[in-house]
């Protein structure tokens, strides 16, 4: 099944349902940080979120959703924006976990203890952050306490991940039910449909491996409850670097800064965190864009 994210509605109006496949994305996250499984875990569950929540987010807006724990892994940070492209990192994507005792990726362990902070920027207006203590680590579970807590929104995350023996994705992808403001008799009905569907149904992961679509998905969690699909987009892993934006993050560093490397007389090079691409500059370059510092 190829990625793709379906939007859906109940018909009441009460329940904005988003369900992703994004095996490939996660493919090629995995083939840029070239992550042992247990990161492609917590990397692939935190673009399928990232993925999503950008793109329910309003014109020109990115999020941030960065998971800072004491684990192994350290930070893994996404950047989704609205039209369902993300990209992200793990600081450590060769770390090797046993699974754990319902024989899972050991994501929770992975990532440890910490907060979850969440930003959102709408292109040049104040950012907007937010932080919660995480809940496990497994990072469906610390976006869904985030909702109930930040922004008081009850939801419902699901996120799934496997991996394959040579270390590809197997299938990934996920699902988020938001309750919309307002009051409908139908709403607790629904509520008990969707705990249900939720204790019942196998993982999201095994629904994508079993090739279930995005309908499907919405389908299987609603039962007999009535929804419409609103839109449907294809979520990509996408960066945004340039050499421009890169040039604006060394003259960023500062005068202080930028003139020791120039003294070291090699130049450098810069790393893309978020797709691996090299950016070098010569001295003579460097000394260009010192020109350009304020402070
Ligand atoms: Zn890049």
């Amino acid at each position: 099944m190829s990625d793709k994210i379906t939007v859906a509605l109940t018909d009441n109006g009460g329940f904005r349902i988003y369900s992703a496949i994004t095996t490939d994305l996660v493919n090629e996250a995995q083939k840029i940080h070239k992550s042992y499984p247990v990161a492609t875990a917590a990397l692939g569950r935190a673009l399928t979120a990232g993925a999503i929540i950008g793109f329910m987010g309003k014109e020109d807006a990115t999020v941030t959703l960065q998971f800072k724990g004491d684990g192994p892994l350290g930070t893994v940070l996404v950047v989704g924006n609205t039209k369902a492209e993300v990209k992200g990192y793990v600081a450590n994507p060769f770390v090797d976990l046993p699974l754990n005792s319902k024989g899972k990726l050991d994501v929770g362990r992975a990532i440890g203890q910490g907060y979850l902070s969440v930003v959102r920027d709408n292109n040049g207006g104040t950012p907007y952050t937010g932080q919660v203590q995480l809940v496990s680590g497994e990072i469906a579970e610390d976006l869904t306490y985030y909702y109930a807590t930040s922004e008081q929104i009850p939801t419902v995350i699901a996120l799934g991940v496997k991996v394959n023996p040579d270390n590809t994705v197997k299938s990934a992808g996920g699902y988020v039910i938001q309750m919309m403001p307002g009051n409908d008799p139908d709403d607790e009905k629904i509520i008990t449909q969707i705990e249900n569907a939720v204790a019942t149904l196998p993982s999201v992961s095994t629904m994508i491996e079993n090739g279930s679509d995005g309908k499907e998905i919405i389908s299987a969690l609603m039962g007999d409850i009535k929804f419409g699909i609103l839109n449907e987009t294809t979520p990509k892993y996408k960066c945004d670097c340039s050499v421009k934006r890169v040039e604006r993050a060394l003259i960023s560093i500062g005068k202080k800064d930028l003139q020791s490397i120039i003294d070291d007389g090699k130049g450098t090079t810069v790393d893309c965190h978020f797709c691996d691409k090299s950016y070098s500059f010569t001295t003579e370059q460097l000394e260009k864009l010192l020109e350009n510092c304020k402070h």
